[in-house]
Formats: structure tokens, sequence, C-alpha cells
């Protein structure tokens, strides 16, 4: 969602002539785009602002201004606290990004040589803000993503979403469709569709399904895909899209959280665990090839041991393709935050997570072992960090190949047979 965020920022700066380069010690003005999921991405940010103290010391003997802006859902969380920091002087949230160019020409305009670079925050949340009318500045590449729906109105207990990106609400089902024939019409072969709650679009009376069964229908588009969805929004309908259209991926990523009805409860997340096996029986009738993932929060405040015993037995049963597991992250402004103490200590945390990563990845290991001999289709990505020998890409269930060089190049299909494989990686030849 941020690289996409970081497209239309691109697009927002040069359409009122900015120049994006490369090298930050040359820059007039550095914006990070952040996220605030979990502490560690408030660690790495801060530590990223420290890199910069040289610079803006610099800058300042020179009497010269030097934007630092801290964009996104930590500008948004944090709000006036990020000022505190020496180094940042712009704070903008995900629903301000219209309003960077003239944030920016205010500071240079008021900076004062001897003073020093004054400061600029706006992070006010809009029901209606989806940039619809701005296309995103893109990289090139095989994939473009796509953002189809903003906000969430869920407030699972442990999550700041609903805080740092407010309201649900979708782009016009016209503006998506034609986001996506420009895309092919650039060169891209897939598409993410992205949004904080994806299968939750709603476009007058337009659902997800709707709007999957249309984006299919455009000529040239190889692969669609989309993240991250809630398994509140899987209707037959949409299960039944994916698996009519030969270009929507079969991959689904299916957050379960926890095994444990308790703290599912607790955590608001409006299923049960035989709920979401239901769910997982389903989709594995309607599409029986597909790839299955899920994130997983392990020490939820008041987890005990078995209730995280619960989740292994699920993880067991459903056996995931791959699993994103979190240690519970305390978020300033959530309901968990507010009324449940973080009560689990950080070491049955990280014994939780490490236990959960090894079994996990046995069942990944064992998973994979299928595809021994299997001759697969991937879509070609790049060069594999294995050397200069070796391609990788994709297959629709989402799984990395990594083959002997081909004539093929990225963006273009290939079948090659599977020989080797690893918990994350298939390997050819
Ligand atoms: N909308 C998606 C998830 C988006 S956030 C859904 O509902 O499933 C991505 C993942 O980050 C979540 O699935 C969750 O596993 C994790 N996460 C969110 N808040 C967290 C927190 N406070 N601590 C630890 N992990 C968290
Ligand atoms: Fe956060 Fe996802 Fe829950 Fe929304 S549905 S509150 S984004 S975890």
């Amino acid at each position: 969602m941020n690289i996409s965020d970081s497209e239309l920022i691109r697009a927002i700066l040069i359409s009122n002539g900015h120049q994006i380069i490369s090298s930050e010690a040359d820059a007039e003005v550095v914006l990070m785009n952040t996220c605030a999921i979990r502490e560690n991405a408030h660690r790495k940010i801060y530590g990223r602002l420290d890199t910069l103290r040289p610079l803006k010391k610099q800058r300042q003997a020179e009497g010269r201004p030097f934007v630092v802006g801290v964009l996104g859902c930590m500008a948004q969380n944090l709000k006036e606290e990020l000022l505190d920091h020496p180094v940042a002087n712009l704070v903008v949230g995900p629903d301000n990004y219209r309003s960077l160019p003239h944030l920016i020409d205010r500071i240079v305009q008021t900076n004062h040589p001897q003073e020093g670079t004054p400061s600029e925050i706006l992070a006010s949340l809009s029901e209606y803000e989806t940039y619809s009318d701005i296309a995103p500045a893109r990289i090139a590449g095989v994939n473009a993503w796509v953002t189809i729906m903003r906000g969430c109105d869920n407030f699972c207990t442990f999550c700041v979403v609903p805080y740092t990106r407010g309201r649900e609400r979708s782009l016009p089902i016209s503006s998506i469709l034609e986001q996506l024939s420009d895309l092919v019409k650039s060169g891209y072969k897939q598409a993410t569709l992205l949004g904080q709650n994806v299968n939750s679009y709603c476009y007058e009376g337009a659902h997800f399904a709707d709007l999957m069964i249309q984006s299919a229908q455009i000529p040239g588009l190889k692969r669609i895909r989309f993240t991250s969805p809630h398994p509140k929004d899987f209707p037959e309908k949409l299960l039944y899209a994916i698996a009519e259209y030969p270009n929507i991926c079969k991959h689904i990523h299916l957050p379960l959280q926890s095994g444990s009805n308790r703290i599912l409860n607790r955590m608001n997340r409006t299923y049960t665990s035989q709920e979401f096996f239901d769910l997982v029986k389903t989709i594995r009738r309607i599409l029986p090839t597909a790839t299955l993932t899920t994130d997983i929060i392990v020490g939820f405040p008041t987890e005990t041991e078995a209730e995280f015993q619960e989740t292994v037995q699920v993880m067991k049963t459903v056996q995931f393709n791959n699993a994103f597991i979190f240690k519970y992250s305390e978020r300033k402004g959530t309901i968990a935050g507010r009324d449940y103490p973080d009560d689990v200590s950080e070491a049955d945390k990280t014994d939780r997570i490490v236990r959960l990563n090894a079994i996990q990845h046995e069942i990944a290991f064992a998973k994979h072992r299928h595809y021994i001999g299997q001759t697969v289709q991937v879509l070609i990505e790049g060069m594999a960090d294995k050397g200069v020998d070796w391609q990788m890409g994709k297959t629709e269930g989402n799984l990395t190949v990594v083959f002997p060089k081909t004539v093929f190049h990225p963006g273009e299909f290939v079948e090659v047979e599977i020989s080797e494989t690893t918990a994350g990686t298939l390997y050819a030849g």
C-alpha cells in the first residue's frame, strides 16, 4: 500500500514541478512514507531520521532549507510528537497528499537562515479522498499496484489502521477499469488490486466480485492478484469468479490471526476458528489448486499456551503455503491498547513465534515437495539472486521459482519442471 501511495505522491510532486532524484545528499526534500502497524516499523523510521542528522546540520550551517517529511500512517498516528525529532519538519497524513506541494513551498519560503527551517503538519482524515483522478507515477516493471479502496471499518482491537487510514471508501469501478487498460497499454502484465480490506470493495452497489469479473475481461491483462482481504467478505460468487477467469491468480491470502475462539473474539475478528475452517473448505472445493497464505499474531493480551496451541492446531489442519507471523505489538489509540494490558512476556512471545515459524516451515517444506517433477507456469520477474545464469518469477499461486536463464524476458511466461524445493522457493534445472 505504501509503494502504491508513494507512486501517487510522486505524481503529485512531479505535476507541481518537483523532480525526483536518487541521492538524498543532493535533495532539498526527503519524504518517508511510513507504516504504523507494529512498533518495529516506527523504530525503522526513527532510525532513518537519525541518519539524516548530519545532512540537516550541514544545510542549517549553509542557511539552506531542508525539508524532511514523515508521511503516511505514522504521521497520522503520532502527529506533533514526530516534530520532537530534531530532523523532521513536515508531517502529512495519508489523506492529505494533495497539500504536499503547498506545504513544502511554505516551509521553503519561510525558511530563516539563522533560526532554521519551520515546520508544517497536516493530518486530517477524509471520508471521501480516494485520489481517483490522479494517475500514479509508477515504477516500471511486471507488476502494477492498483489501489481500489482505502481505509478500514472493522476495528480489530489490535489494529491501528482504522485510525491511521480512516473510513472505508472505494474508487469508482470505471476509474479502476480505465487504469487497468492503461496499465496494459504501458506494458504491465500483472495488476495487484490493493486495499486494507480489498474484498470489502463497494462502489454504487458494485462489489469486489463484480470488479474482479470486469477486470479479468480487460484484454492483455495476464494476471490479477489482490491483497489484503478479510475472511468475512468471501461470498461464493467471488470464489467462482476467481475459478472462472484464468488470469485471476489462484492464490488467497486469508489472515487467520489466531486459532482460539476466545482470542478471536477479543480481537473482534467476527469469525470463529470453525467458520474460518469452513471457508477454507469452500475455497478448496471451488479452487482446488489455490495456494493459501495467512497472517498470525502471537502473544495477544491474555493468550495462554493452550490458546497458542489452538493456533498451532489450525495451522496444522489448514496447511498454509506460507504464513506471516507477528508478535503482538501494542498500538497507541487502539481498543486493545486502551483496554488490554500487554501481559504476555516478550520471552513468551519470542518462544511462540520461533515455534510457530518452525512448524510452518515444516508444513511448507512438505507441501512444496509435491511440486517436484511437475511442470509449472511462471511469469518471469527478473534475475535471481542466485547468479547471472538464473532467472526468477512467480507461479500463479505466488510461489517463487528460480530456474536457469532462458531466452525469455521479464513479463513473459515460461514452463519449467521443478527439480528441488525449499519451504519458500521452487527450483528448476
Ligand atoms: N486487513 C488485513 C490485515 C492488514 S494488517 C486483515 O484484516 O487481515 C497486516 C497484518 O499485520 C495483520 O493481518 C496482522 O497479522 C498484523 N498486525 C496488525 N496489527 C498488529 C499489531 N498490533 N501487532 C502485531 N501484528 C499486527
Ligand atoms: Fe486492521 Fe485488517 Fe482488522 Fe482492518 S480488518 S482493523 S486493517 S486487521
